[in-house]
């Protein structure tokens, strides 16, 4: 969901169009949405502990969506894996 419009700066929530400027927002909301996508594939990743998986969608929601939880998805990786010295098999 689109918050606010980038370009006038109203609020436009779910909005394909700004009701003030009139700026289309549909492939801003198909962005979202790839990042939304992006960000369940690293927690599922995070959860079968697929490190690759969880590391790679992180960065592009990360890369989709700056202010989204791409960014904290992407750095819950890196610790894990930093920290991970010792596995236990499972
Ligand atoms: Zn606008």
């Amino acid at each position: 969901m689109v918050a606010r419009c980038p370009a006038c700066g109203a609020r436009a929530p779910g909005a394909e169009v700004c009701r003030r400027c009139g700026c289309g927002l549909q492939g801003l909301l198909q962005i979202q949405a790839a990042a939304w996508q992006a960000e369940r594939q690293a927690v599922r990743g995070l959860l079968q502990g697929d490190e690759a998986l969880a590391r790679e969608e992180a960065a592009r929601a990360m890369v989709l969506d700056k202010q989204g939880m791409g960014s904290v998805l992407a750095g819950f990786v890196a610790w894990r894996s930093a920290s991970a010295v010792t596995r236990c098999g499972g």
